[in-house]
């Protein structure tokens, strides 16, 4: 199907409608949903990702740097707002304010930045006010109010404060309890003491995918939604509390994506050779092994070598040798296996499966890094 192409990612339509119904039965109708798309869409890329949600009817997006706004601004079709959570590039400010994109405020240089580019363009830039409340990563600390609020006074003929918010600082765990009541009331009085002061922004954030499940009473009016609308859980800790709790046998979650190789060729090792780079697998009997045309320059991890699996023909099989740039070997010893044949990397085949979590654990990686480390130029096809 993809010619150019030794892997392709799929992206199902069905699951992401799952997944976004879920979600907005979890929130309620009161509170916006805010789609994450950093990292290209958390690896299953921005470009397929903006129109499904769209047509789902999420129309705010959230993405780390000015260069991602630019990018679901290009794909989408709707009058969606734009937030970005990080970076901005100078070249881009212009472009900001004149499309109305959204931006994070956490220092007075980004602000004044802001308010002179505005100024220029006789149109006010829309900002989100990030208030630093324990995270200590960005955010504007409780000292450096009173001055902000005094900016913000001065620039109210160049900026418009739509958003205050705040990041909690590991919400997918319960050992950060303490931690993020302290993070919540730090924040009502930071929105309490700017809306004293006449700064009256009409969308509070505080919560990620962790934040909506474990404290579903700090969604105030929007969340910030990533890992979840993709159908992964930011922790095991969280998926176990919500499901108890709510009685679930089954994930209420489907993975939207799948990603899938072919076999490239086969062939038969002699008892006692190694196999691949170095002597970190020896054959101890007479066995074939299959080579699989992907490697770690596409995401498929080294920390795979001698214990991943794969799917092919309805077979889980092992990983052998080391995981090489463009190429892994499987053991295919006791399974009827030929040259083209499916191999799936991540997804069912057959009653079988290969988590994202499975393949991210073997790794030693968090679903979101490996998700975020899928080559961009794997092509993804919705299905
Ligand atoms: C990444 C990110 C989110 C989304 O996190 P998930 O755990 O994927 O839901 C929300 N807010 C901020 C500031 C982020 O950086």
């Amino acid at each position: 199907m993809f010619p150019n192409s030794s892997s392709s990612i799929e992206l199902s339509r069905l699951a992401l409608e799952n997944n976004i119904d879920f979600l907005r039965k979890l929130v309620g109708p009161d509170v916006t949903i805010s789609s994450v798309l950093k990292g290209n869409a958390y690896g299953h890329g921005i470009k397929h990702m903006v129109p499904e949600l769209e047509r789902l009817g999420i129309r705010h997006f959230s993405v780390f740097g000015s260069f991602e706004a630019l990018d679901v601004a290009s794909f989408s079709t709707e009058s969606s707002t734009i937030l970005i959570m990080g970076d901005i590039l100078d070249d881009h400010m212009p472009w900001m304010i004149e499309n109305d994109v959204e931006c994070f405020v956490f220092n007075k240089i980004r602000l004044n930045a802001l308010c002179k580019q505005a100024r220029l363009m006789k149109k006010k830039a829309r900002i989100h006010l990030e208030l630093e409340t324990g995270m200590n990563r960005t955010g504007i600390n409780p000292s450096e109010w009173k001055e902000m609020a005094a900016l913000l006074q001065d620039y109210s003929d160049c900026i418009e404060v739509i958003g205050m918010c705040t990041h909690f600082a590991g919400a997918e765990s319960v050992s950060n309890y303490k931690r993020i009541l302290n993070q919540k009331e730090i924040f009502s009085n930071g929105v309490a003491y700017f809306k004293g002061k006449g700064i009256n922004p009409t969308i509070l954030h505080t919560s990620c995918s962790a934040g909506a499940i474990m404290y579903p009473e700090n969604n105030l009016n929007m969340v910030r939604i990533g890992i979840l609308q993709y159908g992964l859980w930011p922790s095991q800790e969280t998926q176990v509390s919500y499901m108890r709790e709510h009685k679930l046998t089954e994930d209420p979650l489907s993975r939207v994506i799948s990603w899938r190789s072919h076999v490239m060729d086969i062939k038969t090792v002699k008892m006692g050779e190694f196999i691949g780079y170095g002597t970190s697998f020896l054959a101890e009997y007479d066995m074939r092994v299959a080579s699989v045309p992907v490697g770690y320059s596409y995401g498929f991890s080294r920390g795979l070598s001698n214990h991943g699996r794969v799917l092919i023909n309805g077979h889980r099989l092992s990983v052998v040798g080391v995981v090489n740039m463009n190429m892994f070997l499987v053991e295919i010893t006791h399974a009827e296996v030929n040259i083209g044949d499916k191999v799936t990397l991540i997804g069912n085949d057959g009653d079988l499966s290969i988590s994202v979590s499975h393949f991210s654990n073997l790794s030693e990686q968090l679903n979101y890094e490996l998700l975020t480390r899928l080559d961009k130029d794997i092509p993804r096809v919705v299905v």
